[in-house]
């Protein structure tokens, strides 16, 4: 299978790159690398830039012939990126591994549109153990019902801009699908000062900065007289660049759709 790495240069590019050259007994194939426009990696070769041998392909700046060359692209960008990436693997029919987060409702309608004509693997988590987490979730919420109050910890490293994570977003939607609720009416995403006591019901978010942390997420189950956390500890970020390459893999002749990772895992 033919892959392609867009916005190579970037710290999930590389380990993309990284995956998809160290896949070749999985039949994978590196066919194209593309950086930004008046990136420093272009001209290099893709597999010096993922800290491997040289694999005779040069770092490009166009994405045009990536999309109608390759069976699938691996797209860990920004959201203006990756919609327009979307209208090439559309136009290709090129399979669209997609783990851009901070997409906006308008980005997500794009993206439905593309995936007329071709897969397209969303995930703002491509780690098997969190999708398996997620899913996990979804299931305790519904069995165990409003009188265990939720609570969603994260942390992560001190460089992260935006809380709470994406990940924690998506814990709390597969919470909140589990007790058959919106997360937006639910929602409690910071507390200060006098808040009263809990209300029934509310989803609770708490977020943690610190060090190198690469993403530990807990959902915690507060009942009275027990207590059941769900964890999951990310200690590099080869496991999201392993779940995208499983994600094209297990695309690979599937009818056009937007898929998730839950679909990947048959969850
Ligand atoms: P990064 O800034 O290191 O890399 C992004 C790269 O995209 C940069 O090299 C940038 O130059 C490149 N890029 C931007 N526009 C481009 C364009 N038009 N053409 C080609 N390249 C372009 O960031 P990162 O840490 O690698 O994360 C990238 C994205 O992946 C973020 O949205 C992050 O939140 C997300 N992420 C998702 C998962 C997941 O499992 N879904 C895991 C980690 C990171």
């Amino acid at each position: 299978m033919k892959f392609g790495v867009v916005g190579c240069a970037g710290r999930m590019g590389r380990m993309l790159l990284r995956e998809v050259l160290t896949s070749r007994d999985r039949g994978c194939e590196l066919v194209g690398a593309v950086a930004r426009e008046g990136s420093s990696a272009l001209g290099h070769d893709a597999g010096i830039l993922a800290g491997l041998d040289p694999c005779n392909v040069r770092v490009e700046d166009d994405p045009v012939p990536l999309f109608a060359d390759a069976d699938a692209v691996l797209d860990f960008t920004t959201p203006t990126a990756t919609r327009r990436f979307s209208a090439l693997a559309a136009q290709g029919k090129t399979i669209h591994v997609i783990g851009t987060t901070g997409l906006s409702d308008g980005d997500e309608n794009a993206l439905s549109k593309a995936a007329r004509h071709t897969p397209i693997i969303q995930a703002a988590n491509m780690s098997l153990g969190v999708t398996l987490l997620e899913a996990l979730v979804e299931r305790v919420a519904r069995t165990l019902g409003d009188e265990y109050d939720i609570e969603i910890l994260e942390m992560h490293h001190r460089r992260k801009v935006d809380a709470p994570s994406g990940t924690a977003l998506a814990l709390g939607r597969a919470a909140a699908a589990g007790r058959e609720v919106a997360l937006d009416e639910k929602a409690v995403r910071s507390r200060d000062g006098h808040t009263g006591a809990r209300e029934a019901g509310a989803i609770g978010f708490a977020t943690l900065r610190g060090g190198d942390v690469v993403g530990d997420h807990t959902v915690i189950f507060a009942g009275d007289g027990e207590r059941l956390e769900l964890t999951h500890k990310a200690s590099g970020r080869d496991i999201y660049a392993r779940g995208a390459v499983r994600a094209a893999l297990w695309a690979h002749g599937r009818k056009p759709g937007l898929y998730t990772m839950r679909d990947v895992l048959d969850l």
